[in-house]
């Protein structure tokens, strides 16, 4: 057996290089200014990147705009689109090590997730999305015979996307997949928590042979990267993925600019439903701790209200407590640590913040609930359990984006399935009956974009992924997401 990987060892020769990737090649940022990019592992900071601003932006737009505009990427056939997209899948592949290491260092989650889902995931994105490209094809409308409507997918031309830091490499494939295949150019601005990988697979696009210009990355932060892109009267939408108040402001943006597209994908609260049918209360148990308290609870759909009926809530509650200490936060870099690092000082306040609200509202802590490993420096937190939670609670109502479960008791059918919608979120949810009838009944009520059966862990590139009401008005991933970057053309034609 190969000897295992010392990733502390990997991390200490680790160099950084932050500056923006435009035009196909490294800048720094025009006015020269950096930030310290922090490691929330031990708090210190993993080397200095490029705080791009409005000029920085300006200048990958224009870049971006020029390759679209002499056709260097867009007039490609699909089947040289694929070969060079597919080479950028495999290289992704090849730099699984490095990328795992980076993603990990910068934003916490475990070293053995981001090298078995986080750099496989990103890189099956784009080589699904390259497949897929020369095999969709055009329509001709059923018109009267003395004409001809073709209606005709195209690029439509610079695209915008905007990514957080909780899956900075997945977020931002979802983007680059669709996007670059159907023939856009991109400007890519990474969250300023998590900016390194996004860097890094611009390399690796251009060394794949995408042309110069097609793709960029300008990290910097939200307020003044992200604004300047989201306003920019040179880019045609805008695919962003973050809180739903950001999302707003997308659409802000967009009214006072160019009217631009704006596809959000933001927050959720999602809801796992246990009805007293389902047999399997261990396993429900189980699926759903492993679901909420992975990547630190910090993911768009983890299932943080649980609602359970009445009659096995006291098991289930049991069950979910028990498994709950396997999720225990440890060093990150060690291969076995099931839970890493909250993101930043910011997020660590915010989650205790919410225990200490769950707390004082009257909700009981059945597991968890303290910050731990705080020698180490970095942002650990338990997996926590809430018992005793009322949908109207502040730990039910709003998203907290750290390893916190709420569980709630129902009595029937009607008011477990008016709890689970009463959400400004629609993101996931997922229903637990071993009744066939009543399964697919309350999977057709519940109000969420994606909705499991006796499941909650299944996901893959060929389904969409998006929210009802507050989580969004897009959907990522599948060949729907071609939709968000393709403008369909008519063409009549007298025969
Ligand atoms: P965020 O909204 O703070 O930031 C997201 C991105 O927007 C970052 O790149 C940030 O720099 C930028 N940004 C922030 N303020 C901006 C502004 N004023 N103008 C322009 N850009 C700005 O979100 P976050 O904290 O990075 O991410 C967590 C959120 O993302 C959660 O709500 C989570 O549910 C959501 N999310 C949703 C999905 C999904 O597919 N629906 C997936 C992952 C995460």
């Amino acid at each position: 057996m190969a000897n295992p990987i010392d990733w502390h060892a990997r991390a200490r020769e680790l160099r950084i290089d932050g500056r923006c990737v435009i035009d196909g090649e490294r800048r720094a940022a025009q006015n020269g200014e950096t930030f310290a990019c922090l490691s929330p592992i031990d708090g210190r900071s993993l080397g200095e990147v490029a705080r791009g601003r409005e000029a920085d932006v300006d200048a990958a737009v224009r870049a971006a705009r020029a390759a679209f505009d002499d056709g260097r990427w867009a007039d490609k056939a699909p089947a040289q689109r694929k070969r060079i997209l597919q080479k950028f899948a495999e290289k992704i592949l090849a730099a699984k090590e490095e990328l795992a290491l980076l993603e990990t260092l910068d934003m916490g989650k475990p070293i053995r997730d981001s090298l078995a889902v986080d750099v496989p995931s990103a890189s099956r994105c784009i080589q699904w999305y390259a497949e897929a490209v020369d095999k969709v094809y055009d329509e001709i409308a059923p018109t009267p015979k003395s004409g001809l409507a073709l209606i005709t997918r195209e690029p439509m031309g610079v695209i915008g996307a905007i990514v957080p830091w909780n899956y900075p490499m997945l977020m931002a494939s979802w983007k680059l997949g669709p996007a670059l295949a159907a023939g856009n150019s991109v400007v890519l601005k990474p969250s300023e928590k998590s900016p390194l990988t996004a860097l890094r697979l611009a390399e690796l696009a251009v060394e794949a042979g995408l042309p110069p210009g097609v793709f960029n990355v300008v990290p910097g932060y939200g307020h003044e990267a992200g604004e300047a892109l989201a306003l920019h009267m040179q880019v045609d939408a805008i695919g962003f993925t973050g809180s739903t108040r950001t999302g707003r402001r997308m659409l802000d943006y967009a009214g006072r600019s160019n009217l631009k597209r704006v596809y959000n994908e933001l927050g959720g609260k999602s809801a796992f439903v246990v009805f007293d049918d389902f047999a399997d209360v261990a396993r429900a148990a189980r699926t759903v701790a492993g679901s909420m308290f992975y990547n630190q609870g910090e993911s768009c759909n983890a299932p943080s209200r649980v609602f359970v009926h009445e009659r096995i809530a006291d098991q289930f509650v049991a069950t979910v407590a028990a498994e709950a200490p396997k999720y225990q936060p440890g060093d990150p870099l060690d291969a076995a640590t099931a839970m890493g690092a909250l993101v930043d000082d910011t997020q660590l306040k915010t989650v205790m913040g919410y225990i200490d609200a769950g707390q004082s509202e009257g909700a009981r802590i059945a597991a968890g609930g303290k910050r731990v490993r705080t020698e180490s420096g970095g942002y650990f937190v338990e997996p926590t359990v809430f018992d005793g939670v009322a949908n109207t609670m502040k730990i039910a109502r709003e998203e907290i984006f750290g390893p916190v479960m709420s569980v709630i008791r129902f009595k029937d059918e009607a008011e477990g399935v008016a709890m689970a919608n009463d959400s400004s979120y629609g993101l996931q949810a997922s229903v637990w009956s071993d009744n066939i009838n009543r399964a697919h009944r309350v999977a057709r009520r519940l109000r969420a974009g994606t909705v499991h059966v006796n499941q909650y862990d299944e996901d893959d590139i060929t389904v969409p992924f998006g929210g009802y009401k507050q989580s969004g008005n897009g959907r990522d991933k599948s060949l729907h997401a071609f939709d968000k970057y393709t403008e369909l053309k008519t063409t009549w034609i007298r025969i």
